[in-house]
């Protein structure tokens, strides 16, 4: 490492060497960038030329948003280590070709080039007509690995007018075969000048708020910065503007609904929600409950439309929140339904709904497509008719053919697998000039960071608090043939106090290479080996006294049925598995989760499976075999709250995408990285609230630029209201 010397006097310009000086600061002139200048075309020969245009480079401006993917070493020719890879910047002293003895090979060029600090010389490979090319006297970046004893191997080259590297870093570009990091380094400091000609976008309250470097400064910052820490700086700056126009964008869709619709306000007296909430439910609500409960209602008394997101895992209680919210509508008069994505959800919901209503009066309804003819004619009446208060379904709610009669609520459940259309079908069964309030709901606890960037349009909603008597699940990593013999012990124990056992298995062998479409049926089939071989191992030895089942995605529907019965009749012990017991199984009597290969889950899978324990009231257990070492299955043991596994997954994935071994379908952004960025985006979001409640439209002649930055970043995407 070698440092960088600033010199300790006086103010410094951000991201240069340049002082300051006071008379110079007092004569700057007033000066207006000129942004049609950034359309010039670069100016490169053909190749190259095609080269850029294939990263995408063709003018001046989309050089500059080029930005670095990583920084190299920048050295003195005098600060040189052997065998240190770095780029440094000289001048031709002396250039000549050397013939070299293997057939094959194109003579070396050697060439003697110094800077200020010493010579050296340099050796280019296979490139004969760099004699011609470059003369003594000619400044060329130079990146390469410097051997020792005053000689370097060039790898990369380029002419240069400017000082772009001195002694500290240098930045790393994106390149291509005809268009090296380093050329593009030496057209960038060519470029340098045309980046007064970049407009600011961010309002100057903000700026001086925030104390972020205007834009040019900080695209010179991420270019041209030799020390990190100023190159950092110049990256949030962008990360900042990329973050805040992407909420801007999110609020600034919500604020145009909110100006174009209305809700009916649900804001008189609850005689009956009131009534249902003191002496109506079966237990009592948690304080997550409660606050959600009052949030919504007041929303629900406005004209403004409630656009909200309820999150919470399976289990933690959303439903008797949707049907409060359900109530308000019926005990206004009007109506409210509740749409689930498949019809199995639909029922469970409608079955759930009934049971929580309890003694109230009020008129429920299911409707999905295999509702038959008559008992769907019937329905359809009633809603028309305002007779049927509530409603639960699928899709087959939305479908034309159906009418409200007053339709001021509706509850989505997993939203997510509703499409904008089915979302603008729902806002247009609400009466002319009307659109319902909206719950969404997700049982898919996602990370703050990513539910600001996926669902930031949406007013937010957590409960993190389980129900009262839910137990937490006694969670064990197991690694080893004595701890597991000593886990078997201990299933043994649960079994004969009368409990049950779920044992997962994944697959194990390495699935070959995907062939279009047959992967998944390939894995299928593989899961459903090492479940049976796991099935017959244990049937016949560790668990040999009792009755084992065997359920896996292969098995014939009639037998998987069976399976699925004998294990929540009771009859059977142990249903040994592949991982298809992620959907819907209730078992309360199980009381233990065997994860077998755990390491092969993700965190969220794991979860979800330990999920599937601990509902009755019995405590649980989850044993998950896997290495010690691995920190996903530590966040399991040591944590129980979804949303804080969901926190450490998505920092765990970002480490597995920066040593490039995972992807995580979480990097949208170009300079903005999260979750590290999080703090940013608080404050990025903090202040796009604040610019939309003072200028909806973005009219105020201080937001002009960013208005148009908006639409150049998102396109017409950023200016369509949402629907539902
Ligand atoms: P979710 O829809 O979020 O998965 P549910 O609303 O279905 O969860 O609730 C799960 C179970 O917990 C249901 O049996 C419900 O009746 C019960 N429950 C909900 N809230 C509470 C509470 N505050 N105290 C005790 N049990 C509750
Ligand atoms: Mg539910």
């Amino acid at each position: 490492m070698t440092t960088t010397i600033i010199e300790a006097t006086g103010p410094r310009a951000f991201a240069s060497r340049d002082r300051l000086e006071r008379a110079a600061l007092l004569g700057a002139p007033v000066r207006w960038p000129r942004p049609s200048l950034l359309a010039a075309p670069l100016e490169l020969g053909p190749k190259a030329a095609e080269a850029a245009a294939g990263l995408g480079l063709s003018t001046v401006g989309d050089l500059l948003e080029h930005l670095p993917r990583a920084r190299r070493e920048a050295r003195s020719i005098d600060a040189l280590q052997p065998g240190e890879t770095a780029t440094v910047v000289a001048e031709v002293r002396a250039i000549a070709g050397r013939p070299v003895r293997r057939r094959g090979m194109r003579p070396l060029v050697e060439a003697t080039v110094s800077d200020d600090t010493a010579t050296m010389k340099v050796t280019f490979f296979n490139q004969p007509w760099l004699v011609d090319r470059y003369r003594p006297g000619t400044r060329l970046v130079l990146h390469g690995k410097y051997a020792g004893r005053a000689s370097f191997r060039v790898s990369h080259h380029a002419v240069t007018e400017e000082a772009v590297a001195g002694h500290g870093e240098v930045s790393h570009y994106a390149a291509s075969v005809g268009l090296s990091s380093t050329q593009i380094l030496a057209l960038m400091a060519g470029a340098r000048d045309r980046l007064d000609e970049v407009v600011e976008p961010l309002p100057g309250r903000l700026r001086a708020g925030e104390r972020l470097a205007d834009r040019p400064g900080a695209l010179a910052a991420v270019h041209f910065a030799e020390l990190p820490a100023e190159a950092e700086a110049g990256r949030r700056r962008l990360a900042f503007e990329e973050l805040f126009l992407t909420q801007l964008a999110l609020l600034h869709r919500r604020a145009r609904r909110r100006a174009d619709a209305t809700a009916t306000s649900l804001g008189d007296e609850p005689w009956l929600t009131g009534r249902w909430l003191a002496g109506g439910l079966p237990f009592e609500l948690t304080g997550d409950q409660r606050a959600a409960i009052e949030t919504i209602g007041g929303e629900l008394a406005g004209a403004r439309p409630m656009q909200r997101l309820l999150m919470g895992e399976v289990g933690s209680g959303k439903t008797v929140i949707a049907l409060y919210a359900m109530l308000r509508a019926a005990e206004h008069g009007r109506q409210a339904v509740l749409m689930a994505p498949t019809e199995t959800l639909a029922e469970q919901h409608f079955a759930a709904i009934q049971r929580l209503i309890g003694a109230e009066n009020v008129t429920l309804g299911l409707l999905t497509g295999s509702t038959p003819a008559a008992r769907r004619a019937d329905i359809l009446a009633k809603l028309g008719s305002g007779e049927l208060a509530l409603a639960v379904g699928t899709h087959a709610l939305i479908e034309p053919g159906v009418a409200f009669a007053g339709l001021a609520v509706a509850v989505v459940d997993e939203q997510h697998r509703f499409g904008v259309r089915q979302r603008a079908a729902l806002d247009a069964k609400a009466p002319a000039g009307l659109v319902p309030h909206v719950l969404h709901m997700t049982a898919t606890p996602i990370p703050r960071t990513l539910a600001l960037c996926q669902h930031g349009d949406l007013d937010q909603t957590r409960l993190r608090e389980l129900p009262r008597g839910r137990r937490p699940i006694d969670t064990h990593l197991i690694s080893g043939e004595r701890e597991r013999a000593r886990a078997y012990e201990r299933i043994r124990e649960e079994l004969r106090g009368g409990r049950q056992a779920f044992v997962v298995c994944p697959l194990v062998e390495e699935a070959e290479e995907p062939g279009a479409g047959s992967w998944g049926r390939a894995a299928s089939l593989a899961e459903a080996r090492a479940a049976t071989v796991e099935f017959e191992r244990l049937a016949a030895g560790e668990f040999a006294d009792f009755r084992v089942v065997l359920l896996h995605g292969q098995m014939h529907h009639r037998d998987k049925q069976a399976a699925m019965a004998a294990f929540a009749g009771g009859e059977a012990d142990i249903l040994v598995a592949s991982s298809v017991v992620e959907v819907g199984i209730d078992v309360p009597n199980a009381s233990v989760m065997v994860v077998e290969n755990a390491e092969r889950f993700g965190i969220s899978q794991l979860h979800q499976l330990r999920g599937r324990v601990g509902r009755g009231e019995h405590p649980s257990l989850c044993l998950l075999f896997g290495p010690k070492s691995s920190p996903r299955l530590r966040a399991l043991v040591d944590h129980a709250d979804g949303f804080a596994l969901a926190e450490i997954d998505l920092a765990l994935r970002r480490e597995g995408e920066l040593i490039g071994t995972r992807q995580s379908g979480i990097s949208q952004f170009r300079t903005a990285r999260l979750p590290e960025d999080g703090e940013l985006l608080e404050r990025a979001r903090g202040w796009a609230e604040r610019v939309i409640a003072a200028d909806p439209d973005l009219s105020a002649p201080e937001h002009a630029l960013l208005a148009l930055a908006l639409a150049a970043a998102l396109g017409e995407e950023a200016d369509r209201p949402i629907a539902a």
